[in-house]
């Protein structure tokens, strides 16, 4: 298919780039290169260098590439950030997403995969999470992603959009051969920051809160690759065969890990202790999210090929060997 990848410069969306090509699909990217990286873009992809906001740029986008689909990564997705700044993770994550759709439809181009979260349940009362959970979000983030959500459903109801929206829980890792791999800048994730602290590029890791009531008191997440989680994305593209369809999976291992279990592996892997220290516990987070995996793994055949925390921290450690400095961009 011809296949538009909004924010695939990015951490995520240039993982599912480079699988999409892989597959045998036209390929192009469209991204503002704010958190973005241009280098990540493989050699012969075009790179649309426009504001998902931006309808006319957007739309010329869409007919230049005579798109079929859209698979939408670009958003601001950082928890803590979205607190302090919730306005503004509304206006990129919500407002310009809706510059996107409006494009879309003017253009005729009615397939999305998109990129939601976990985040929109809040604290969920039942583990592991199925996607029938009521949606609560605690933090901004996780509400502009609901937000979006909803339209796509009206969308599809009014428009007959088809779209899949997957509920991500914490991706991870970076690709097999270190080519591509996790640069945020500022970087607030669990796993670069621990890597960070055995190589000695940071201080040593902070532990936002060691009295949560789980097994250890430290959260627990369910980590899944990057390539597990974007390649999820193709999957789902025959699916999309109708009008209207509303598709919603999320998108986890079903595998608990706590922040203690990640600090283990990723001295494991480096054969050399984490630095950490406790601290307070960071606003926003819930004490437990994890994936009931069952939906996409029956509908779509989906099965992580990482299935185990070491062989994803592995990537990871990998990735920041090779690259001290991350994408020189
Ligand atoms: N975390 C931590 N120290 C850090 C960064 C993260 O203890 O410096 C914890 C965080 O509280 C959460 C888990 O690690 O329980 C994963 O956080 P991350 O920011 O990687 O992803 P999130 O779950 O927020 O999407």
């Amino acid at each position: 298919m011809n296949v538009l990848v909004v924010g695939g410069a990015g951490y995520i969306g240039s993982h599912c780039v480079r699988q999409a090509l892989a597959a045998g699909h036209q390929v192009a990217v469209l991204d503002n290169l704010s958190y973005g990286h241009a280098e990540s873009v493989p050699e012969g992809v075009r790179l649309f260098r426009v504001d998902m906001g931006d309808q006319a740029l957007v739309r010329d986008a869409l007919r230049t590439h005579q798109t079929e689909v859209v698979i939408d990564f670009a958003a601001f997705t950082n928890v803590g950030e979205s607190v302090q700044q919730p306005e503004r993770y509304h206006e990129n994550n919500v407002v310009r997403t809706e510059g996107l759709l409006q494009a879309m439809l003017a253009e005729g181009v009615k397939k999305l995969v998109f990129s939601s979260t976990c985040a929109t349940y809040g604290i969920p009362d039942k583990m592991p999470m199925t996607e029938d959970l009521p949606q609560n979000p605690i933090n901004p983030y996780g509400a502009t992603k609901l937000a979006v959500e909803k339209r796509l459903r009206e969308l599809a109801a009014s428009h007959g959009l088809s779209f899949a929206a997957f509920r991500y829980f914490n991706a991870a890792g970076a690709s097999a051969d270190a080519a591509i791999g996790e640069d945020h800048s500022p970087e607030t994730h669990l796993i670069p920051l621990a890597i960070a602290a055995v190589l000695g590029r940071r201080p040593p890791l902070k532990v936002f809160g060691s009295d949560y009531p789980t097994p250890d008191g430290t959260c627990l997440r369910d980590y899944v690759h990057v390539d597990d989680l974007s390649r999820a994305h193709l999957d789902v593209l025959p699916q999309l065969n109708q009008p209207g369809q509303a598709l919603f999976y999320n998108l986890g291992t079903g595998t608990p890990y706590s922040v203690k279990d990640v600090i283990a592996s990723v001295g494991r892997v480096l054969g050399r202790p984490v630095p950490y220290e406790c601290a307070e516990r960071r606003e926003g987070d819930p004490p437990a999210l994890y994936a009931d995996a069952s939906k996409v793994r029956r509908e779509l055949g989906w099965v992580p090929r990482y299935d185990t925390l070491d062989s994803i921290v592995l990537t990871a450690c990998n990735w920041h060997l090779a690259r001290p400095k991350g994408y020189a961009s």
